[in-house]
This record gives C-alpha cells, sequence and structure tokens, in this order.
C-alpha cells in the first residue's frame, strides 16, 4: 500500500472554540477500509457535548447574526482559501479513512473550495438583496423583505463524499449568518476534523463553527431534538431522514433532507456509443457506486443493447481496484466491513432472485484480502420486483434493461419511491429535452457526466428529498423571511 505513514490525526471535539475530549470520555475507532486496518481512536460525543456545542452556537448567534454579509464573505474566502492550502493534506485523509483514489478525493476538495467562494459571493449579495423594497399596489405603505438567519443549525452528513456535503450544508448556512453544529459521520471523522481546522484556524468568532464527532444515537438524535436547534439539515439515508424528520416535529423546527436515490442512465438508439459506456461506467463506479446519485438502472434501446453490454462488461473489468493511494487504481474499496456485507447481501439476493451475474459480484482477484473491495458488477434480466432493482444499493452494480420506447424508458425510469437524478443519452436534442422534462427527478444530465456546479441546485423528488441545497436555495434554507410594512412618511 502506497498510503503515507502519518499518524498526526485530529481527534477531538471543536466546541465553542476549542479542541476538547467528549465530556464522558468515549471514543470510535476509525478503520482504513483500503487494508481493514485500525488508523486511530476520536472522540465520540454524547448528549452532554451537544448541549455544550448548542449552548456555544447560541451565543455566538447574537453577535453573528449581525455581521454583514460583506463581513461573513471573508470568512468565508479565507475557508476556502486555508482549504486549498490543506489540498493535499484533505486529499490524503479522505482517500485513507473513505478509500476514494486520490484522484476523486482531490475531486472533492476543489468542491468544497468552490462552494466556499460562491456563497461568499451569495453573502456580499445579501447586504443589497435583504430589505430590498418589492412592489405593491399602495403608494401610502412601503414594504421590505429581511432575509435573516433562522438560527443555530445542525449539519449532519454522511461518509461517502466526507466535507463535500459538509461543505454544501456548512457554507450557506454560515453565509446566510446562522451558527453551527456540525455532526459527521462516524465511519469518516479524519478528513471532517481537518477541515473543521481549516475552518477554526481563520478566526471565526467562538461558537459560530461547532464540530461534534459520534454515533447518530449519542450525537445525532439529541442534536435533532435540541430545542435550541432551529434547523436541521441532513444527508443520509431515506431510513434515518425519516426518523429525523419524526423527531423534529416535537419541536418544530424546519428540515432539509437529502436521502437516498435509485436513479437510471437512458441510452437512445441515436446515442453515441463511447458516451454511453463512459457515462454508464462512471454513474456506477465511480466513489465505489457509493453514490446517491448512482445511475444503477441502466436502461437501453433494444438495437443498441448487445453492442452496449459487451462494451459495457469489458470496460468494468478493466478497472483496476485497489489502493487507492496508486497511481493507476480508478476504484478503491468500499468504506467499511458493514457496507461490504451489506452489498454483498444484495448481490446473493439479486442472484437468488433469479437475476443474471454478467460480471463481478465478488472481491476482485488480486485486490487486498483484508480491505472491503468489491469488483465492478453488472446484472442483466433482473425481475423489476427484486430489491436489486428496487433498492438503493451504495456499491460498485449496474442493472441493464432492455426498452423499446421513449415512453417505455420513462416509466421504467420514474418507477421508483426515488426520484434524485437520471442522464439521458441521446444525439436527438429534442428529445433530450423532452425526457429532461418528463422524468420525476432533481437533476437530469443529459449527454454530460455527473457534473454539479454550486451555483445550480442539488436534491430530488418523492423519497429523495426535501428542500434543494446549493444554489440560492441552498442559502434560503437557511433563512427566515421577515416583511417589514411601514406606513410612508409624507413629505
Ligand atoms: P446514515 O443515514 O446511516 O447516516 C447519515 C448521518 O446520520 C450519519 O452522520 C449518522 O451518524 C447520522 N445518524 C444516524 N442515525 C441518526 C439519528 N437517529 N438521528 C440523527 N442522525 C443520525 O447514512 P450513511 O450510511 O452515512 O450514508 C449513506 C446514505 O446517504 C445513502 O442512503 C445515500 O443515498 C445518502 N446520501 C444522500 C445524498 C443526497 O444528496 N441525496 C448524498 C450523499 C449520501
Amino acid at each position: 500500500m502506497n498510503a503515507p505513514n502519518d499518524t498526526r490525526f485530529l481527534t477531538q471535539l471543536y466546541i465553542d472554540g476549542r479542541w476538547v475530549d467528549g465530556a464522558l470520555g468515549h471514543t470510535i475507532a476509525v478503520v482504513n477500509p483500503a487494508t481493514g486496518t485500525h488508523l486511530t481512536d476520536v472522540a465520540a460525543g454524547t448528549a452532554h457535548d451537544v448541549e455544550l456545542a448548542v449552548a456555544g452556537a447560541a451565543r455566538a448567534f447574537r453577535a453573528w447574526q449581525q455581521t454583514t454579509g460583506t463581513e461573513r464573505a471573508g470568512y468565508l474566502r479565507a475557508i476556502a482559501a486555508e482549504v486549498e492550502m490543506r489540498r493535499e493534506r484533505l486529499a490524503m485523509l479522505q482517500s485513507l479513512n473513505n478509500g476514494k483514489p486520490q484522484a476523486e478525493a482531490h475531486m472533492d476538495v476543489d468542491d468544497v473550495i468552490a462552494t466556499f467562494r460562491y456563497y461568499a459571493q451569495l453573502a456580499e449579495q445579501l447586504d443589497d438583496t435583504s430589505g430590498a423594497e418589492v412592489s405593491i399596489s399602495s403608494t401610502e405603505h412601503r414594504a421590505r423583505i429581511l432575509r435573516e438567519p433562522c438560527g443555530v443549525a445542525a449539519l449532519i452528513v454522511p461518509w461517502n463524499f466526507p466535507m463535500v456535503t459538509t461543505a454544501w450544508k456548512l457554507a450557506p448556512a454560515l453565509a446566510a449568518g446562522c451558527t453551527v453544529v456540525l455532526k459527521p459521520s462516524e465511519i469518516t471523522p479524519l478528513p471532517e476534523l481537518e477541515l473543521a481546522s481549516a475552518i477554526a484556524s481563520v478566526g471565526l468568532p467562538a461558537g459560530v463553527f461547532n464540530a461534534v464527532t459520534g454515533t447518530g444515537a449519542d450525537v445525532g438524535a439529541p442534536l435533532v431534538a435540541h430545542p435550541g436547534v432551529a434547523k436541521v439539515s441532513f444527508t443520509g439515508s431515506t431510513g434515518v431522514g425519516q426518523t429525523v424528520m419524526k423527531t423534529a416535529t416535537d419541536t418544530l423546527k424546519g428540515v432539509s433532507l437529502e436521502l437516498g436515490g435509485k436513479s437510471s442512465i437512458i441510452v437512445f438508439d441515436d446515442a453515441d456509443l463511447d458516451l454511453a459506456v463512459d457515462l454508464a461506467e462512471a454513474g456506477g463506479f465511480f466513489n465505489s457506486g457509493q453514490m446517491c446519485s448512482a445511475t444503477s438502472r441502466v436502461l437501453v434501446a433494444r438495437e443498441l443493447a448487445p453492442a452496449l453490454l459487451a462494451r459495457l462488461v469489458e470496460r468494468a473489468e478493466r478497472i483496476v481496484v485497489g489502493d487507492p493511494f496508486a497511481p493507476d487504481v480508478q476504484m478503491g474499496p468500499l468504506v467499511s466491513r458493514a457496507q461490504f456485507d451489506r452489498v454483498r447481501g444484495h448481490i446473493e439476493q439479486g442472484i437468488a432472485d433469479g437475476a443474471r451475474l454478467v460480471t463481478g459480484g465478488d472481491r476482485p482477484a488480486g485486490a487486498p484480502e483484508q480491505g472491503f473491495f468489491i469488483a465492478p458488477t453488472i446484472f442483466t434480466d433482473v425481475p423489476p420486483t427484486s430489491a436489486l432493482w428496487r433498492d438503493e444499493i451504495f456499491g460498485p452494480v449496474l442493472c441493464v434493461r432492455v426498452f423499446d420506447t421513449e415512453e417505455e424508458a420513462i416509466e421504467l425510469a420514474n418507477d421508483s419511491e426515488y426520484g434524485l437524478v437520471a442522464t439521458v443519452v441521446t444525439d436527438d436534442e429534442a428529445r433530450g429535452e423532452r425526457v429532461a422534462r418528463a422524468l420525476a427527478a432533481g437533476v437530469v444530465w443529459v449527454n454530460t457526466p455527473q457534473l454539479i456546479y454550486p451555483q445550480t441546485s442539488w436534491g430530488g423528488y418523492k423519497r429523495s428529498s426535501i428542500g434543494r441545497e446549493l444554489g440560492p436555495f441552498g442559502l434560503a434554507a437557511f433563512q427566515e423571511i421577515k416583511q417589514v410594512l411601514t406606513r410612508r412618511q409624507a413629505n
């Protein structure tokens, strides 16, 4: 393994401007998924730490909410610059703890930088846009709409894109003028704590940013239930998202949820085959398929199906799986033993349900024995009632299915309780537009890779999301709207 022999990990909680151990002294083991070895133990927070963090954030909110957007933009730009300076270290920790190849880890860090820079701009604009006058049907009154921060925000994130899902919440929350308590995934705290250290280094007032690592039960649940938290922004599984929403009803706080997906790539008969193979491969195997946006259903026009399947299988079998630090490696391990077991379970169940395994399905030959590796896997003839077709697998598993008409393709793609994303591959521009509009998904990529620009939007239909991240929508998620109506002074 080429992993750096570096053990200078941050392992404490960051509460009210200080690095501290958890109040009860509990810890959680952090594992390298490529080797199965123990990396370090980090502090595992509890409700006591949540209490301290929320109290600190609430104290800090009084002054932070009064800062101008321009002042907050200064901090956001400083964070972006600090992350840029630490790019290599953050990417190293991302690969070490999550298992993604270095190239993907660097993309993640660059996304964080771009997100902070974008929300710095929006924070600045707020100084002009918040409080702007609204045109009304009265000469006697003057109406203005103020956009104010909603209060202390709890940000709860998963392990598949550490730092990225965090930045998508953190940058707009701080830009809006909220103070925050971040709860990273207990599986990938190392890059998140390094990001926390980058944020801590820019001189934010104590309490504006807090990070409490620990389990969902010990940190996430008390955060969501806390009456001092005004808003919960959660990214994770649909099941936990439902629990978060239920708990939030007790205190009637706002929730934004980014949850699971079961998305399709639709390849029409006029598609550029090379492009279709590239997009299907990336949609299924990037980040070892551990993407909410994985296009794990490959829907292909009957005429093109034999050629596409043959090319896709050939490509999947050529993917170099292994040490995320090796320069030629294209796919790393799954993030944990539990995730490995879960995905293997889905594969076995799929076979038992009658799906035809075309390639992969198990550990790739030559992959390190103790790592959590699964070879790129492709199925055909997957029964539409099987879990393999309907559930989010969250591993490198594609299910290929043939369609005969545009209507059938749309119906197959929309036949899911999720509605996060979709990809359409066609040479016919009008068809691309028509199908994009017909799909019940929050993002549709037509002939493009899964690029996500911070200026746009993120989130889906149905059980994939409540609300949207990124763009102005991401900022609005942390704002209250206040109308101020005044009588015009007679001159
Ligand atoms: P998860 O739901 O198990 O955990 C997510 C976070 O919630 C973790 O920090 C966890 O500790 C915390 N948590 C667990 N129980 C909690 C509780 N009762 N109260 C509050 N917090 C709790 O998800 P995961 O396994 O870490 O991540 C994978 C899932 O995330 C997949 O379903 C994936 O689709 C989803 N995801 C969605 C998006 C999106 O943008 N839609 C992006 C990335 C991941």
